[in-house]
This record gives structure tokens, C-alpha cells and sequence, in this order.
């Protein structure tokens, strides 16, 4: 028993072909060969969608599973840290090439992260802090980065009343931070001086 192909055209036995329950031989019309590349030609064109969907999927998963996602990681936080490090441990020098490229095209990004592990470290981040904000502080950031890279020069942003200040401490918040030559900053350290 054979069949032809309706896209190749080729004469294939039944078994090369996948069931179709809406054909009159309930098989497909196309070859398994053919279906199979045209699955790949759709994935190639719809990458980025299918990426997204997938993403999105996820997410709403995870909110959904939320509570027992939790309740598995904290039963296996042994078993899932040795993975982990295993994991990391056989793709080490991938992962540094990979934030080394990173680093190379966010400096600024890489530069608020570290603020914002450092602030948190000092609980100077309030809880209130909103999506806007964080996006307000990125953007000085991604500032000083330009004004770096504009006047040769080293700019940062600072807080202006320290994290960790000699009388009084401040956040890391937007209304907190400006932009500033490195020079001033260094001088300054966590002394509040009003510029
Ligand atoms: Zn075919």
C-alpha cells in the first residue's frame, strides 16, 4: 500500500504518512517529511511569538502553582543548590562570556544592579518603591553612563543624603539620587554635602 504525497509528489508506503481523521483514507496529505519541515519553516518565521507565548505560559503558571512551587523548593533546597552548582560549575566559562558581552553593552544597567543590591543589603530601598521608579533611577544610571562616555570623564550617580550617612541615612529613590563627576563623589563619601 502506498500513497502519493500531495506536496512532494511522490509516491511514499501509508506509513510515511500521520492520520488524519478528516481525510476519506484518514491519513495526512502531506508525507511525514514534508509536515515536518513545514513545523520548521513555522517555527523559524513565528520565533519570537511562540517564545512569548511560551513566557507568558509560564508565568501564569507559576502564579497559579505558586504555593507549591514554594513548598518544592524549600523541601529540596539542598538538592536543587548542588544542581546548581553543578550546573554553573560545567558552564562557567559560558556564563562569564556571556556577562562579559552583557557588561560590555549595559554598563549602566550592571551599575544600578549593584546599587540596588548594596542598598538592599543596607535596607535603604523602601517597599514602596513602584516599576516607575525603578524605572526613574535606571534612567540616571543609563545618564551617567552617556555623560561617561560623552566627556571622557567619570560620572556617577549619587545619593544625596548616604545610604549609610555619619547623622542621617537616605533611600534609594529617585528624589535621592543625581548625577554626578566621580571626583565629587569620591571626595564626598558618606558625608551629606549640599551641592
Ligand atoms: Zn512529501
Amino acid at each position: 500500500m502506498s500513497k502519493v504525497c500531495s506536496k512532494c509528489g511522490e509516491s511514499k508506503p501509508i506509513e510515511a504518512f500521520g492520520k488524519n481523521r478528516t481525510t476519506t483514507d484518514g491519513l495526512a496529505k502531506w508525507c511525514k517529511t514534508c509536515k515536518k519541515e513545514k513545523d520548521k519553516q513555522y517555527y523559524i518565521k513565528n520565533r519570537e511569538k511562540i517564545k512569548e507565548y511560551k513566557k507568558e505560559k509560564d508565568k501564569q503558571n507559576y502564579i497559579k502553582n505558586i504555593e507549591k512551587i514554594k513548598e518544592y523548593r524549600m523541601k529540596n533546597k539542598e538538592k536543587l543548590l548542588e544542581r546548581k552548582r553543578k550546573w554553573y560549575k560545567a558552564n562557567k566559562e559560558k556564563v562569564k562570556a556571556f556577562f562579559k558581552e552583557w557588561l560590555k553593552n549595559n554598563p549602566d544597567k550592571h551599575r544600578h544592579n549593584v546599587a540596588l543590591r548594596r542598598a538592599a543589603k543596607m535596607q535603604r530601598t523602601p517597599c514602596w518603591l513602584t516599576k516607575n521608579d525603578k524605572a526613574l533611577i535606571q534612567r540616571k544610571y543609563t545618564l551617567a553612563q552617556k555623560k561617561t562616555e560623552s566627556t571622557g570623564e567619570m560620572w556617577v550617580v549619587d545619593h544625596i543624603l548616604p545610604l549609610r550617612g555619619e547623622l542621617v541615612s537616605g533611600f534609594h529613590v529617585p528624589s535621592n539620587l543625581r548625577v554626578i563627576k566621580h571626583t565629587i563623589n569620591a571626595r564626598k563619601s558618606n558625608k551629606f554635602v549640599p551641592v
